[in-house]
């Protein structure tokens, strides 16, 4: 079986340091980021109402432990605390000239190779902009990035293919100008360097904007690819994932939405099997088929987090089972593995006790044609 577990399409870097690995790579730097540290615990306090003591990580015999029990999301959570979570390891490995993201990307790269995986697509952050970060361009950020990736498949002979999405603002006026700069990168960039950029990412709590605000880029997007097919990047947007502030009617049309602007994979849409009253369940229905029937998108299902952040009940109440049911095309991901405790394997026994084997393997096979080189039309 472990070795038809192959892909993951949808990890977020960070997301994907365990506890050890965050102990162990933080030990050595942890005092020279205390700044950061402090904002971490400040963030961590505003959404758990009790101090991290992070440096007990480190100082602690019982350390190591102590990190893991804050850092671990393994309980049903809000958005606001899983990303108060998710901001240790930024605090610890700043984007900047100092290239900690490489160490965390190594350590990760080797983990998964160590898993049996064969194609994982990494999302990572566009740089921001920081008092760090000055000088620090994308040029820099991407170069290291795809050079790491390219060094990291030489190694493993191949076997194992790193690929990239940077995950870019929802503001409409800053995601445009990074997208504009991500493709002046790929014109003045060698062929084996930017191959491994190979997507674009719409991610954090999407409720807060308007899904339609991205569509401008969206549009450019398709455009530039059918233009330049060998640059193609696909069209990776987190949507319907959270219905914390908004109803899932709201969730649902985010998806349709994303469905529309020409999404080539969409993160989660649970809501778009979201417990509901009748009305809502015949909307559910009918965006289900029309994406089903009459779009190419492909929903990325992670199931572990979504029981964690989206407010699935149970591995059994899983939206998955629908899906497949309505002849949506579906991946299964890990999301951030290392905060959420899982891993590919664990990931496809869920779904087998939600879909059945023969559902949870047909998945499996048909991931490879899911690759965003493969849907965006570069390959
Ligand atoms: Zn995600």
């Amino acid at each position: 079986m472990e070795r038809m577990i192959r892909h993951d399409l949808h990890v977020h870097l960070y997301g994907c340091l365990s506890p050890e690995d965050i102990w162990d790579l933080g030990r050595d730097l942890w005092r020279d980021r205390r700044g950061r540290l402090d904002a971490f615990a400040q963030r961590y306090q505003a959404a758990f109402g009790v101090d991290p003591n992070y440096e007990s990580y480190w100082m602690d015999d019982s350390g190591a432990a102590n990190l893991a029990q804050d850092f671990l999301c393994t309980t049903p959570s809000s958005f606001e605390q899983f990303e108060s979570k998710f901001a240790l390891p930024i605090a610890l490995f700043p984007v900047s000239h100092a290239r900690d993201d490489l160490r965390v990307l190594r350590r990760v790269m080797e983990r998964h190779r160590d898993e049996g995986l064969v194609h994982v697509e990494y999302r990572f952050v566009y740089p921001p902009v920081t008092p760090l970060t000055a000088g620090y361009s994308l040029k820099e950020h991407l170069d290291g990035l795809c050079r790491g990736m390219a060094e990291f498949e030489a190694e493993s002979s191949g076997v194992f293919e790193p690929r990239l999405a940077l995950s870019l603002s929802r503001d409409p006026g800053l995601g445009m100008e990074q997208y504009l700069s991500i493709k002046s990168w790929q014109e003045a960039s060698s062929p084996v360097l930017k191959r491994h950029l190979t997507g674009i990412d719409f991610s954090g709590y999407e409720e807060t904007s308007d899904a339609r605000d991205i569509r401008d880029i969206c549009a450019t997007l398709h455009s530039d690819n059918s233009k330049v097919p060998r640059d193609a990047l696909a069209l990776l947007i987190h949507a319907g994932e959270t219905t914390e502030s908004g109803s899932v009617a709201d969730g649902i049309r985010r998806v349709e939405i994303a469905a529309r602007m020409g999404a080539h994979r969409i993160g989660h849409a649970v809501a778009l099997g979201a417990d509901c009253d009748d009305e809502t369940r015949a909307v559910q229905s009918r965006v289900r088929r029309w994406i089903a029937d009459e779009t190419k998108s492909v929903i990325e299902c992670c199931i572990t987090s979504n029981i964690a952040l989206a407010g699935v009940r149970d591995v059994l109440a899983h939206p998955v089972r629908g899906f497949v049911a309505d002849g949506l095309r579906v991946v299964l991901a890990t999301d951030d593995p290392g905060i959420f405790a899982t891993d590919a394997k664990l990931e496809f026994e869920k779904a087998i006790e939600v879909l059945g084997e023969v559902e949870a393997f047909r998945i499996l096979g048909s991931a490879s044609n899911y690759h965003s080189a493969v849907l965006s039309g570069r390959v």
